[in-house]
């Protein structure tokens, strides 16, 4: 028989877990052909969800889960889980039942009929604000102008990845995530179904402006070194310009003598050289910066309890 984990990273969703539990729990009963593990990763809820998740797993042993040393985010709780499980396909949805399980039959259809990684892509994307969601749009053009590989816009971790894929992206072991790109990166046979985004059930979205501001930033570069290049462009277009300004004042002297000293024009070419030079030490800096996060190769993550049993040196996030 064929084993299928449905893995939920779970962070403060204590208010969400009864319905979420029901739901899964009414969804798999029905598709008795395969074994069901579901798998909660705790990322060190402080709401006591980790409590509510044992007592489910005292009433259902499907229910297993993984438990981290604090909250080292969302896509590093994914890959906890990814680490853990050791089934044929793994289904990741999140806590909140945005993504709804009536859709795991037609994923597992699909996934029998031979395609390794079945994404769901919302068509509504669920509450959220138009600045959200225009913010979002232009940085997916960009970031598909801008790498080799296409990074699927409205498609989110909602997906079944079969072994094959779980395998791979389990030896990607970097240290600053970019999850959604990884799916993409990896290839092999995907299909896409479908869906309406509901809105969260109960509790409230995770994500900050400034926590989106730097997946944004994440995304970015992790997968392209464009921004690198921008300064290249930036130095010789501003240094083109000043020749031509050092020509055009040059013959001004020579035709009219200099009568007056050029203190605004001064005063703007140092503030804009000044810019330009800011801007790009902030790019090459953001890309030292994560040099010097992978360089360390610090655990992605701890892992302090696995299924009833005390962990005591951290898991398989320590390679
Ligand atoms: N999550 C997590 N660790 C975090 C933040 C979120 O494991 O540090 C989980 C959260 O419990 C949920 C999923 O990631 O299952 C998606 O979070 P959320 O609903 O806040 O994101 P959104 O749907 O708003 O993008
Ligand atoms: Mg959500």
């Amino acid at each position: 028989m064929k084993k299928v984990t449905i893995l939920v990273p779970v962070y403060n969703e204590r208010m969400v877990l009864p319905q979420l539990i029901k739901t899964i729990q009414d969804c798999i009963s029905l598709l008795t052909m395969y074994q069901w593990e579901v798998l909660f990763v705790d990322d060190g809820s402080n709401d006591d969800s980790l409590i509510d998740i044992k007592k489910y797993r005292d009433l259902d042993d499907r229910i297993s889960y993984v438990s981290l040393s604090r909250n080292f985010g969302k896509e590093h709780a994914l890959l906890a889980g990814l680490d853990y499980s050791q089934a044929d396909a793994v289904i990741i949805m999140d806590a909140d039942l945005q993504d709804p399980p009536s859709l795991i039959p037609e994923m597992l259809k699909w996934w029998e009929q031979g395609f390794d990684d079945v994404y769901a892509k919302r068509m509504y994307r669920g509450k959220e604000s138009w600045c959200k969601k225009f913010v979002s749009l232009r940085f997916y053009k960009f970031l598909n102008k801008n790498s080799r590989f296409e990074i699927l816009e409205n498609v989110g971790d909602f997906r079944l990845l079969d072994k094959k894929c779980v395998n791979v992206i389990c030896r990607m072991r970097e240290s600053e995530r970019y999850t959604k790109g990884i799916f993409c990166w990896i290839g092999y046979k995907k299909k896409e179904i479908l869906f309406d985004r509901k809105d969260r059930i109960a509790g409230e979205t995770k994500w900050t402006v400034a926590s989106l501001v730097n997946l944004a930033v994440q995304g970015i570069t992790s997968f392209s070194i464009k921004p690198l290049r921008v300064a290249i462009v930036m130095g010789l277009f501003v240094s083109f310009l000043s020749m031509v300004m050092m020509l055009y004042f040059f013959i001004r002297t020579l035709l009219w003598g200099d009568p007056v000293a050029g203190f605004p024009a001064t005063i703007v070419i140092v503030l804009f050289l000044g810019g330009c030079q800011l801007f790009s030490i902030g790019i090459i800096g953001e890309y030292i910066g994560r040099i010097f996060m992978e360089v360390k190769k610090r655990p992605l993550y701890l892992v302090s309890e696995y299924n009833n049993s005390v962990i005591n040196d951290g898991g398989k996030g320590v390679l």
